[in-house]
C-alpha cells in the first residue's frame, strides 16, 4: 500500500512536471487554433485539456484498494494476451485513458507479426522447393504489409496479417509490365504480359531442356504442364485469379505433406485473388493471415499486387501497389524516431474509432505519414501525445473542407531515400486521395459528419474512458 502510494505521488509529480512544460505550447496552439479555426475547434481542444487534467486528478484520487484491485486485474488481463514483453509505463497510463482502444501492445503486436513472417518463410520454403524445376512463377521471400506490420493496428481479435510474395519469372520467360495510362485514381489497373525468351544458348549447358521459342512443341510433350503461358495465363497476360488458385492448392498440399508449423491447424478461407489462412492453435486462438502476390516494378518499392479493393476487375487486371513502399517508410520512422515515440498509439487509438466509419483507415494513414514527415520526430513524444492527436484530427478536417488529401508518394518531393520508386513519381501530378468527394456532395455530407463523430468518440474516450 505504501509502495503504491509512493509511486502514484511520483508519477503525480512527474505529469504536473510534464504538464508545466507543455502548456506553454498549448498556450501557442490555442492562440493559433483561434485564428484559423471555427469555435467548434476551440471547444474541442479545450475538452481536450480538460480531459487530460480530469485524467490526472482521477489518477491522483483513485481509492487505494480499487487501484490495487484494477491494477491486477490488468496485470491479468495482460498475462492473458500473451505479451512476450512487460509494457512500458507509458501504455499503462494510457490503458488509464482508453481501456481497451490501446489495449494490444505494440510490443505484443511485433511478436506476433514476427511469428507470423517465420511461419510464412517456412512454408514459402516448402513451396520453393516443390516448384524448384517447374515453370512456374518463382516465390521471393515475403513482405509483411499492412497495418500490423506498420505497428499500429487497432484490434488484435480481427486482424490480419498481410504479407506480399514477389513473383519472378521462372526460365525462359519474362514479364512485361504494362502500366495502366490514366493516373486518375492511384490504384490504376495495369497488366502483366507474360513472353517466352530464346534461352538456346543457356540451355546447351543443361541436359533435357530446351528452348521454349525455337523447341516448343519438343519442350511441352516431355512436360505438358511445363508453359507458365498455358498454365497461369488467360491470352498472354498473367492470370491474378488463376495464380491464387494455383498457390491455394500449393498450400493445401504443402501443409498436408509438410507443415510448417505444428501448433496451428490450418483452414483456406475463401478468396479469389489472395490466398487466406486462418490458423488455430490448442487454445482456439486464431491467426488470421493473406498471402497477396506482386510483381515488381523494376528495383522499386512499387508493385503490381493481385490485391484489389474492387471486385468485379477482369482477371487478368492488376493494381499498382504502394504497400511495401509505406512499411518501408514506417521502418524509416522507427530508426529515426526517439525511443519514446508515440506516433503509433496515435494511429492506433484513430483507427481503433475509425473501425466503424465510412473514413478508411488508409486516408488516416495518408494523413499520419504527411504529418510525420513534416512535424519533427521529436515532438511526437508521450508528453505531446494529445496535441499530435489534435493536429491528425485538424489535418483530416481541413481535408475534408477542402475535398483533397494528396497522395503520400506522387509529386512528394521529401521521400526518405530508402524508399525507390519509379523515376515519373516525383515528377507526377499529385493524386487526390479525396477526389470522390468532389463528384458527389452526399458523401461529402456523409464524411463530414463522420468527421464529428469521430470527434464526439475522442473526447467521449477522453471523459469515460473505456
Ligand atoms: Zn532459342
Amino acid at each position: 500500500m505504501q509502495q503504491r502510494e509512493e509511486h502514484l505521488s511520483r508519477e503525480m509529480a512527474r505529469l504536473l512536471r510534464e504538464l508545466e512544460q507543455s502548456s506553454s505550447a498549448w498556450g501557442d496552439l490555442l492562440f493559433a487554433t483561434l485564428q484559423q479555426w471555427q469555435l467548434w475547434a476551440v471547444a474541442a481542444v479545450l475538452v481536450l485539456l480538460f480531459g487530460l487534467c480530469w485524467w490526472l486528478w482521477k489518477s491522483s484520487h483513485q481509492p487505494k484498494s480499487g487501484s490495487e484491485e484494477e491494477s491486477s486485474t490488468r496485470n491479468t488481463e495482460l498475462k492473458e494476451e500473451e505479451s512476450e514483453e512487460e509494457d512500458s509505463d507509458e501504455e499503462r497510463d494510457l490503458f488509464r485513458i482508453f481501456g481497451n482502444h490501446l489495449l494490444w501492445s505494440v510490443q505484443s503486436l511485433s511478436h506476433k507479426s514476427q511469428v507470423v513472417e517465420d511461419l510464412v518463410d517456412d512454408l514459402l520454403a516448402v513451396l520453393q522447393e516443390n516448384l524448384a524445376t517447374s515453370f512456374f512463377p518463382v516465390l521471393h521471400p515475403a513482405i509483411g504489409v499492412g497495418s500490423t506490420f506498420e505497428g499500429w493496428s487497432p484490434r488484435e481479435y480481427d486482424a490480419v496479417y498481410r504479407l506480399l510474395v514477389p513473383l519472378k519469372p521462372p526460365h525462359g520467360h519474362t514479364f512485361h509490365l504494362e502500366l495502366g495510362t490514366a493516373r486518375q485514381t492511384p490504384e490504376k489497373n495495369s497488366r502483366i504480359r507474360v513472353e517466352l525468351e530464346c534461352t538456346c544458348m543457356r540451355d546447351q549447358l543443361v541436359e533435357n531442356r530446351l528452348c521454349f521459342l525455337h523447341h516448343p512443341q519438343e519442350e511441352l510433350r516431355r512436360n505438358p504442364a511445363a508453359s507458365l503461358l498455358g498454365t497461369l495465363c488467360t491470352g498472354s497476360y498473367l492470370d491474378a485469379v488463376k495464380t491464387a488458385q494455383w498457390f491455394q492448392n500449393l498450400v493445401r498440399s504443402a501443409w498436408r505433406e509438410e507443415p510448417p508449423s505444428r501448433l496451428y491447424s490450418m483452414k483456406l478461407l475463401p478468396s479469389s485473388r489472395s490466398c487466406k489462412l486462418q490458423l488455430t492453435n490448442d487454445s482456439g486462438r486464431n491467426l488470421f493471415i493473406e498471402m497477396v502476390f506482386g510483381v515488381q516494378q523494376g528495383d522499386s518499392d512499387i508493385f503490381l499486387s493481385s490485391h484489389t479493393t474492387e471486385d468485379t476487375i477482369p482477371s487478368t487486371m492488376w493494381a499498382e501497389s504502394y504497400a511495401v513502399a509505406e512499411v518501408k517508410f514506417f521502418r524509416h520512422i522507427a530508426t529515426q524516431a526517439p525511443h519514446d515515440t508515440f506516433h503509433l498509439k496515435c494511429l492506433q487509438l484513430y483507427a481503433g474509432i475509425l473501425v466503424d466509419t465510412g473514413i478508411s483507415s488508409y486516408i488516416l494513414k495518408t494523413v499520419a505519414m504527411h504529418l510525420l514527415n513534416t512535424i519533427p520526430l521529436a515532438n511526437w513524444s508521450r508528453t505531446e501525445f494529445l496535441m499530435r492527436l489534435e493536429d491528425i484530427l485538424q489535418y483530416l478536417h481541413s481535408c475534408l473542407e477542402d475535398k483533397r488529401l494528396d497522395h503520400f508518394f506522387f509529386g512528394n518531393e521529401n521521400i526518405p531515400e530508402d524508399i525507390i520508386l519509379p523515376p515519373d513519381f516525383q515528377t507526377a501530378e499529385p493524386i487526390n486521395l479525396l477526389q470522390h468527394l468532389v463528384e458527389d456532395q452526399a458523401a461529402h455530407a456523409r464524411a463530414v459528419c463522420e468527421f464529428n463523430e469521430i470527434q464526439d468518440e475522442l473526447v467521449r474516450l477522453l471523459f469515460h474512458g473505456w
